[in-house]
């Protein structure tokens, strides 16, 4: 059976097509992957075991489509002036679609010699009857953020097969909404892509039924109401995490690619990625039910609320949350994992020790001579009763205060008596502290996560010994 390889770079498919059939291999673009993928379902079968009939069919239910009022609006943002949204008098749109599309589906097994190739796939670009390029009118300019500018200076259009240009097409019916704009999205694991595309199917299906897209108000494009692109991309890494686990082979990154004004704007689109390192601690995070409770909780504490919010919005599909736009900018959320005030870890170690390992790329080892380090200071603490030391950690404000409190735990171990250091030098300067290490404050906050946790009930008792403390 011959599969498509939805993985950059291993796309190569030896097996022969025949004539007249639609190739299925990935392209990496994600207009061009959606819109396979949205004739895959739309059809019902392999893309490359579709006829022209069957395309031909699925074209008539994609112009209709096209034509409703809830659609209109969409299309005008995607396809600016293209056959489906002509405003001129008299112009046949229906007609005039088809006749595109129609001309497409033929023209997928021309073979032109011509010496231009597909800037998609790099099969031999298609040229129109008409003699006319394509222009965003037909390709929104959004290929791939390698190309902020499709148009090299001696051409007045770009260069696209006729199966990816179709392919093209169909692809807004697997957009998604985010902040009211048409978002491709991308993922490189083809069974979510088929899942997700899917659901947008059945939004279609289920709208079309209730003849809800005579409104204009309806959106056309699946909407699940997400004003911020960050969460809508957490939403839907959390969703098929917990209904689609089975498919997930931890390699899955997802991607948001969000069409702005209109083409206007030369960028054109803004990219929104959930990086695997994410999406695995997000799959880690959504297997334990408890874990699931404990990470949305967390979650909650973080959403910004500005005061006069309108009551009734849904503040995770619409706020902005300072942890999500973390992960996805590269920093640091393990302050997160503390509450100062009642000297307790937000979240059970396990999620910390995970969070450290997947997201920020540290070895097993050091975080288990953290802990370790963490624990016997846990220990110090509840044997010499001194639990100040804890707010003193707490509140080191630069790294030589912190390392001057570890210098006084240490002591404090010495004094008690203990058998050995409570850490050799090497494993101190190897594994907790390198010299100027500028990422201090995030090992200062694993210790104090662990003594929160360990010293809960210690640190939550009567404060009467607060001001005892030990000497400095
Ligand atoms: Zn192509």
């Amino acid at each position: 059976m011959l599969k498509a390889v939805h993985r950059y770079g291993v796309e190569e498919i030896d097996e022969e097509i025949p004539a007249g059939k639609i190739k299925p291999d990935s392209v990496g673009d994600p207009i061009v992957n959606s819109g396979l993928i949205a004739i895959k379902l739309l059809t019902d079968k392999e893309v490359y075991n579709c006829s022209k009939g069957d395309l031909k069919k699925a074209s008539d239910k994609l112009v209709k489509l096209y034509l409703t009022p809830a659609w209109y609006k969409e299309i005008q943002s995607i396809f600016p002036n293209s056959t489906y949204v002509q405003a001129a008098r008299n112009y046949k749109r229906e007609e005039k679609s088809k006749e595109f599309l129609y001309e497409l589906i033929d023209g997928i097994d021309e073979v032109d010699k011509s010496n231009d190739y597909c800037i998609f796939c790099g099969n031999p670009a298609y040229k129109r009857r008409d003699g006319k390029p394509f222009v965003k009118t037909q390709i929104p300019l959004i290929g791939s953020s390698d190309f902020t500018n499709f148009f090299p200076s001696f051409k007045n259009g770009i260069d696209v097969c006729a199966r990816c240009a179709l392919a093209v097409q169909f692809a807004p019916q697997l957009f998604y909404k985010t902040g009211g704009k048409p978002s491709a999205i991308n993922c490189n694991n083809e069974d979510v892509m088929l899942v997700f595309g899917r659901e947008c199917i059945e939004y279609i299906n289920r709208k079309m039924v209730l003849n809800a897209f005579k409104s204009k108000d309806t959106s056309g494009i699946f909407d699940e109401g997400f004003k911020s692109p960050q969460n809508a991309l957490f939403h839907l890494a959390y969703k098929l995490s917990v209904n689609y686990k089975t498919l997930l082979n931890d390699n899955e990154e997802i991607m948001i690619y969000r069409i702005d004004n209109f083409n206007q704007n030369p960028a054109g689109v803004s990219i929104y990625k959930l990086p695997n390192n994410v999406f695995r601690f997000v799959i880690m995070l959504m297997k334990s039910p408890e874990y699931r409770r404990t990470w949305y909780d967390l979650l909650s504490r973080h959403y910004r609320v500005k005061e006069g919010t309108k009551s009734g919005l849904t503040i995770w599909k619409v706020n902005y949350n300072r942890i999500h736009d973390s992960l996805l900018n590269n920093r640091s959320i393990v302050w997160t994992f503390k509450d100062d005030k009642i000297k307790k870890s937000t979240v059970p170690w396990i999620i910390v020790e995970r969070y450290m390992e997947l997201v920020r790329d540290m070895n097993k080892k050091r975080i288990g001579a953290i802990k370790n380090l963490a624990d016997k200071i846990a220990t110090c603490i509840e044997e010499t009763n001194n639990k100040r030391r804890v707010n003193d950690i707490v509140s080191a404000k630069d790294l030589s205060a912190f390392r001057n409190q570890l210098r006084l735990v240490f002591r404090d171990w010495q004094k008690l008596g203990k058998d050995g250091p409570m850490i050799t030098f090497d494993e101190y300067i190897s594994t907790i502290i390198p010299e100027d290490y500028s990422g201090w404050r995030e090992i200062r906050d694993l210790i104090v996560i662990r003594l929160y946790e360990r010293l809960h009930d210690m640190l939550s008792s009567s404060e009467e010994n607060e001001s005892e403390g030990g000497e400095k």
